[in-house]
């Protein structure tokens, strides 16, 4: 999976739009401590999904919304788009590219969009799911993740190595299908009842 475009916008300490192009091969991010190259890799994180302000090294959601500095305001939205090479295929979509966007205001309002056009969360889930993008996935690899992987119980590491041979979907699905199954067979009982009543 190649990354083309990171565009960022009141995500953290990234106040102004910015836009990085990867070009393909290795890309090095550097710059002194606490300057924002975490930052990066957190909005990578954040537009892919995340949910867990803990692993966005926030304390609630809004913190990463850019909070001001000694020059400037705060801002009332954080907004970031990837765009991903589509040109071999890889998700099932008939566009070379695929931009995906996450948008949150101070007031709790969000926004995913796929290609511009706004989706659920879910959709972003299941577009990455077994691409090895996935927000669980070992493609982004935190400081102190290295230690975790090897000391992970046996039963996590097997999650990673399931999602890389792309199995997680299928997994995905299944709880998705037992659970619309045992819906069904409530309402079908509930039915039952209200039959046994009437007759
Ligand atoms: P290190 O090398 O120490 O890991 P880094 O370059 O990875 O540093 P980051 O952790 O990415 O740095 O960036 C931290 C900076 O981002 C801090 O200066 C912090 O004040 C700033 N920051 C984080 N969240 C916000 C926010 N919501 N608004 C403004 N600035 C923020």
């Amino acid at each position: 999976v190649y990354l083309k475009r990171l565009e960022i916008q009141g995500f953290k300490s990234f106040a102004d739009k910015t836009n990085l192009e990867f070009n393909p091969g290795i890309t090095l991010v550097v710059g002194p401590n606490g300057s924002g190259k975490s930052n990066i890799a957190d909005a990578i994180r954040w537009v892919l999904g995340e949910q867990s302000v803990k692993s966005l090294r926030g304390g609630k959601m809004e913190d990463v919304i850019f909070a001001g500095s000694d020059k400037r305001r705060p801002l009332g939205m954080s907004e970031v788009s990837l765009t991903i090479d589509n040109s071999s295929g890889i998700f099932p979509l008939e566009f070379n590219e695929v931009t995906v966007t996450r948008r949150l205001y101070r007031s709790g309002e969000s926004d995913y969009l796929i290609n511009r056009v706004p989706c659920r969360l879910k959709d972003v889930h299941e577009l990455f799911m077994d691409t090895g993008v996935g927000r669980e996935g070992f493609s982004i690899i935190g400081q102190g993740k290295v230690d975790e992987i090897l000391s992970a119980k046996p039963e996590e590491r097997r999650g990673l190595l399931e999602e890389a041979a792309g199995i997680v979907k299928y997994r995905h699905r299944k709880r998705e299908a037992v659970r619309k199954l045992e819906d069904t067979e409530a309402s079908l009982i509930r039915l039952s009842d209200i039959i046994s009543e009437l007759s």
